[in-house]
């Protein structure tokens, strides 16, 4: 039988479909018999589905573009120490 570790590193793909049916029926067993994973499949979805429902925000690409270049600066630049972004 699965793991509770290998269900949840599959959950994703079981919660998308794109699993073979073998991996899905070793992950429903799993499910049956374990209600860790049970909560922790329904709670993925519920915060899947949430996620999608979400309203998407345009950004122009310029302003995209400027705050990539700033995340960039931030990360590329450790040996300035904690730097403040402004
Ligand atoms: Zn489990």
């Amino acid at each position: 039988m699965l793991s509770c570790r290998e269900v949840t590193e599959q959950a994703s793909d079981y919660l998308e479909s794109t699993l073979p049916w073998q991996q899905r029926l070793g992950i429903r067993l799993h499910l049956f018999l374990c209600r860790h994973c049970r909560r922790y499949l329904r709670q993925l979805r519920a915060v899947t589905i949430a996620f999608r429902q979400m309203p998407r925000p345009e950004i122009p690409e310029e302003v995209m573009d400027k705050q990539i270049d700033r995340l960039r600066a931030y990360f590329l630049q450790p040996e300035d120490g904690i730097k403040k972004m402004d």
